[in-house]
């Protein structure tokens, strides 16, 4: 199967978060499959150049509608890790990718509907035709619209009425909330697509939204684990969009997500100062000196508590500055690796550092740092996660994968693969962690004094729950197998 993926990240040489492992992940699975993938990507100033392989152009005279005007593009093929990548590069006088970074910028949604008409004229005038467009949140959202409304074969000659759209819904947060000149530009008709049945955003009826248009057009919709699925269907974590995704039920499904065994594994991780796996869990021991090392903090008999997150309010920021708190009270160590992107957040966690001054039991990194979050796996002992909502979370996958115990608030996909110690019906070899249901400082208080007593008191049961954790297998196999079910049922 010819499978492209549209996506505006893509781990390790283009990544905010776990959308970027995600992409990553599945694309190389399916490639190791034999199938012929594909990752189509902005080529950003910002990339990880030095990890792209053989850069060279395929494309040189894209020509890309923009408004009146042609933005023309050049297409750039690398390879990532052994996954084929292809980079759109328009040369415009906007700069549309020099900018530093990935998101943030005010025009993004302009940016980001470049980049979607840039990839259909580029697979129509390549004369590529892929089995499966795979396409990820609302900046490739209008792909399915405008492939449907100008590449279906009535415009562009030849057409691409055989290729078949799956879109994946990485968070319901951002939605891509645009105005209408955003359609205008890629040549679009709003009168035709401002409906209610069509892009229309539902809080505001003269606005689009490209999520909803991702929704309604493509052949097969997605998030990222059953839980969500069924949150954003029945709660206010469908953001407005709860009433839409029931009625698309019949083609809608949670698949949760994997982590890459070849980038996340204790065992052949090489940022770890002494690799390890479940049978050789004392050398875990080694990596958590190493860690205090490297941050400064004194060797003593306590646990790590880390947090190794986007400090975004969805990331429930207050109960983490509570939970440093409690934890250093309750005789931890912390760690906090964590970008916070809101200047008030980030001021908030200044603070705290400022507060707790050239402390030897704490450490806050407040940045984004790849290889800093591998030696905290390897070297904590238990991972704070109190999310607001999580549509699956990456980092309680990675975390157990590395013997590090999660304690995590029960909503998304936190509450697919963390099971109480306690309180689970599960049988013991598959509990692994410490839930709570309230989004309160004395339900997180229970849960960590529950493992932090653990840990003091009852060292060995802690030692099962990091195996029970580290045995289980959440590498990309499964979900691999459900999104192929869903592409081999979608084809003609
Ligand atoms: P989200 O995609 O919502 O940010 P996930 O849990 O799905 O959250 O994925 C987060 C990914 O980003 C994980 O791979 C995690 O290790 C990584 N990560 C988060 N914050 C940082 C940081 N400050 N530095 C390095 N890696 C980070």
């Amino acid at each position: 199967m010819y499978i492209a993926m549209v996506s505006a990240e893509c781990a390790p040489v283009a990544k905010a978060g776990g959308l970027g492992d995600f992409i990553h992940g599945l694309a190389r699975e399916l490639a190791l499959r034999g199938h012929q993938v594909e990752v189509l990507l902005p080529k950003y100033d910002s990339l990880r150049y030095d990890l792209i392989e053989d850069l060279s152009p395929v494309h040189k005279d894209l020509r890309v509608p923009y408004f009146d005007e042609i933005v023309p593009c050049q297409v750039d093929h690398g390879l990532v890790d052994g996954v084929d990548c292809l980079f759109i590069d328009p040369r415009s006088s906007h700069a549309f990718f020099e900018r530093g970074r990935i998101y943030g910028e005010g025009d993004d949604d302009a940016r980001f509907a470049l980049f979607c008409r840039a990839v259909l004229e580029f697979l129509s005038q390549s004369g590529r035709r892929p089995d499966i467009l795979h396409c990820h949140d609302w900046q490739t959202g209008l792909i399915p619209v405008l492939l449907w409304e100008v590449f279906d074969g009535l415009v562009q000659g030849p057409g691409m009425s055989s290729t078949r759209t799956v879109y994946t819904l990485h968070n319901l947060g951002h939605q891509g909330w645009v105005a209408e000149a955003v359609l205008r530009q890629v040549g679009l008709s709003p009168q035709r697509l401002i409906t209610p049945d069509r892009l229309q955003d539902s809080g505001n009826l003269r606005g689009v939204n490209l999520m909803k248009g991702g929704i309604v057009f493509s052949n097969f919709v997605t998030t990222v684990s059953p839980r969500y699925a069924w949150e954003v269907q029945n709660t206010d974590q469908g953001m407005g969009l709860q009433g839409l995704l029931r009625q698309y039920d019949g083609k809608f499904a949670g698949v949760l997500n994997g982590i890459d065994d070849a980038v996340w594994n204790p065992l052949s991780d090489r940022h770890l100062a002494h690799s390890y796996g479940p049978e050789t869990l004392p050398h875990k021991a080694l990596n958590k000196t190493a860690l205090r090392r490297r941050l400064g903090l004194q060797d003593s008999a306590k646990p790590i508590l880390c947090v190794i997150s986007r400090l975004d309010r969805q990331k429930g920021v207050d109960l983490i500055r509570h939970g440093i708190d409690h934890a250093l009270y309750h005789e931890c160590q912390v760690v906090v690796l964590g970008s916070a992107p809101e200047p008030s957040v980030a001021e908030a966690f200044r603070q705290i550092r400022e507060r707790l001054g050239p402390s030897r039991d704490a450490h806050l990194e407040l940045a984004y740092n790849e290889e800093l979050s591998h030696q905290i796996y390897g070297g904590a002992d238990m991972i704070l996660i109190p999310s607001v909502y999580e549509p699956c979370g990456l980092t309680q996958l990675i975390a157990m994968k590395y013997g590090v115990v999660p304690i995590v608030r029960r909503v998304g996909g936190l509450a697919d693969t963390v099971f109480d110690a306690n309180y689970s019906e599960r049988p013991f070899k598959e509990r692994n962690g410490y839930t709570f249901d309230d989004l309160t400082v004395t339900a997180q208080d229970h849960a960590m004094d529950r493992a932090i007593g653990l840990w003091y008191q009852y060292p060995e049961y802690f030692r099962q729950l990091r195996v029970n954790g580290m045995v289980a297998d959440h590498s990309w196999g499964v979900p691999a197998g459900r999104y192929l079910d869903i592409y081999h049922h979608l084809l003609p």
